[in-house]
């Protein structure tokens, strides 16, 4: 990460016999998508309004391009000014939708002949052109969110800072608001704070990644580093890793651990020593099922090869098939749980039911260990 345009220390908010606030440190470089993400109630628009100097925290440092901005006391509108906030209900005024479009401009006294670029190419990609003379109040919520996200869009702000823009679209729109909205922001390549508790959006759309759960940051990090190495089970579970499977790691040959796991064990490509307790976690998408019937991996959980490549093949039986419309979600018991995501068309071609015996393999490198 480059320059800083945005560091907070040791920010505290408590609100009284609800919810504590604590962010110890947490950063978002420029021109780089910091996407924030954790369940309803963790704390994500609470940060949020801190940061955009709607709500004051109790302690702590807001860093802003370099000035401590809860110390800026005169400055602050100032402050203000250089961020640009959409939040979940578009809040648009009784004009039209232009004249709503081109308020922050207004209010900042921005000539809009200086923007003139950035409003066409916001209208274009936006799918506003038809909308400009119509009143908000006759456009669709997508519709209005499109027009909210303009005016803030069209400022070009320092910090650009949008708290689940899409979360209250219907989800036909949303999807096509989605797909506009993301090419923008990654057109536009300017410093951006993204919340959402949708960990599919953080994996289109992040940089970085900070999770929040019961108002404290779990990890931060590169999109990758989150979604395959988290850094507990809270942030495992909330990025989607199915498989959460606990072990004691007995022998770590050039940083590919075996772990034993009941009667069982697997390779990890890992740093661990031997007797450290440890989860694995593994990706349903990295875990590969084979049957009798389909020819698998040359080599089985015996080799123990010096790289990255070992691989694991183990046995077990189908436990429980889950129905995800367009796959399956499917639990294998070898002596432990893992899960694996297969499409309608693997699960005919295999014959895949409850109760069938069946081999899954998944590579060392795709299993993640963190300290139990
Ligand atoms: P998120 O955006 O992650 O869903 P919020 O930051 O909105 O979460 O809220 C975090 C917690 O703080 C919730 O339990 C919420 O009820 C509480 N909370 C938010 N705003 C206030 C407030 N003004 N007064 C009291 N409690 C609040
Ligand atoms: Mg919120």
């Amino acid at each position: 990460m480059g320059r800083q345009i945005l560091e907070i220390k040791n920010l505290k908010k408590n609100y009284p016999g609800a919810f504590d606030l604590s962010i110890d440190s947490f950063s978002i470089g420029s021109d780089t998508t910091c996407v924030l993400i954790g369940p309803n109630g963790s704390g994500k628009s609470t940060l949020i309004k801190l940061i955009n100097l709607l709500e004051e925290p109790d302690e702590g440092q807001i860093i802003f391009n370099g000035a401590d901005i809860l110390k800026s006391g005169k400055e602050k509108p100032l402050y203000r000014k250089m961020m640009a906030a959409v939040f979940q209900e578009p809040l648009l005024y009784n004009m039209s939708v232009y004249n709503n479009i081109i308020l922050g401009l207004n209010l900042r006294k921005i000539k809009i002949k200086e923007k003139k670029q950035v409003f066409d190419y916001l209208i274009e990609k936006l799918h506003l052109e038809k909308l400009l003379l119509r009143n908000p109040k006759s456009l669709s919520g997508g519709e209005q969110q499109r027009v909210s996200l303009a005016r803030s869009l069209v400022l070009e702000p320092e910090l650009l800072l949008l708290d689940e823009p899409l979360a209250n679209i219907d989800q036909l729109s949303r999807e096509g608001l989605r797909k506009d909205l993301f090419g923008v922001l990654k057109d536009m390549g300017r410093s951006i704070l993204y919340v959402t508790h949708d960990r599919n959006e953080a994996m289109m759309l992040a940089d970085y990644i900070s999770v929040i759960n019961k108002g404290k940051i779990e990890q931060s990090g590169s999109r990758a580093d989150v979604f395959t190495k988290p850094a507990n089970e809270f942030v495992a579970k909330f990025v989607g890793i199915e498989s959460l499977i606990e072990g004691i790691v007995i022998e770590n040959k050039d940083n590919v651990c075996r772990v034993k796991i009941n009667g069982s064990s697997i390779f990890a490509v890992s740093g661990f020593c031997p007797g450290q307790a440890v989860t694995a976690a593994i990706r349903p998408e990295d875990v590969t099922l084979y049957s009798d019937e389909t020819v698998g991996p040359g080599y089985g959980p015996d080799s123990y090869s010096k790289n990255s490549s070992a691989l694991n093949l183990l046995e077990g039986s189908i436990s429980a098939v889950q129905d995800f419309g367009f796959f399956k979600k499917i639990e294998v018991d070898c002596g432990f749980k893992l899960i694996s995501f297969v499409t309608a068309n693997s699960i005919e071609r295999m014959g895949l039911m409850a109760g069938k015996r069946i081999k899954a393999s998944f590579k060392a490198s795709s299993v993640h260990l963190f300290e139990k």
